[in-house]
């Protein structure tokens, strides 16, 4: 394990914190995959099949489905999450076919393979993600990155909820290691970093600069300090390197 410390700092490095790091968990939407696929699926893939159903232009469909998101979103209220609660509003079917038929829109940043390589060589890798256990596993589909992987956490199915100290602590237990044991990474400052830090975990908060959740949290008052926002996962490996 001495080795994993770089020879340009061998002074500043703390070598019982990396000696303790067993687990590297991610976030999935906006760390490991971009927003393409949920654009695909929310903004384009609904309107279109109510546009269908209800016989109406895309135009009209659209602006029906968009203030129907707008005016039902509620901070704590998982079914705006969950598509099925979509689909029976808006009477158009199924959302399982139509979320496998668009799993082509999914694309990953280009810095998460190498950054996956080189970590899971070291560490047991994670998934913890928000959404819905379907559309976690069409995604980790893509290009394979499956298999970086030993695990993903769907929140939603499991717990019914998203991320919280509670939902941490629940999931250090499955994996049988301590909360100092495990490094998070994801792009929400109140579920990736805030709430991973309320369970003892370390934390990094990333931050690409094309969520919509990093300006969003952006505005609450709690400040993530500078050293614990990473810009890429090119950065987290260096970080770990020098934890
Ligand atoms: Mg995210």
């Amino acid at each position: 394990m001495a080795k994993l410390l770089t020879k340009r700092s061998p002074v500043r490095a703390r070598p019982g914190a990396l000696m303790t790091i067993k687990v590297i968990s991610f976030d999935l939407d906006g760390t490991i995959v971009d927003f393409n696929y949920n654009k695909a699926f929310w903004d384009e893939a609904i309107p279109h099949l109510y546009s269908k159903r209800h016989k109406i232009s895309l135009e009209e469909a659209k602006k029906i489905v968009f203030d129907d998101y707008k005016k039902l979103k509620q901070p704590d209220d998982a079914r705006w999450y969950t598509p099925s609660f979509w689909f029976q509003r808006f009477d158009i079917g199924s959302f399982e076919d139509v979320a496998k038929d668009l799993a082509h829109h999914v694309r990953l940043y280009h810095d998460v393979i190498p950054s996956l390589k080189t970590l899971s060589r070291k560490f047991k890798l994670v998934v913890i993600s928000n959404s819905l256990k379907e559309f976690v596993e069409l995604k980790l589909e893509a290009e394979g990155i499956g298999r970086y992987f030993s695990k993903y956490y769907s929140v939603l199915d499991m717990f019914g909820g998203f991320k919280s100290p509670v939902v941490y602590k629940a999931i250090l237990k499955d994996l049988g290691v301590g909360a100092k044991a495990v490094i998070h990474v994801g792009d929400d400052a109140e579920f990736d970093y805030f709430a991973a830090r309320k369970a003892g975990l370390h934390a990094f908060l990333l931050n690409r600069g094309d969520g919509p959740e990093f300006l969003d949290t952006n505005a609450t008052n709690r400040k993530v300090p500078p050293g614990n926002i990473i810009r890429n996962l090119n950065d987290l490996k260096k970080r770990v390197e020098n934890l």
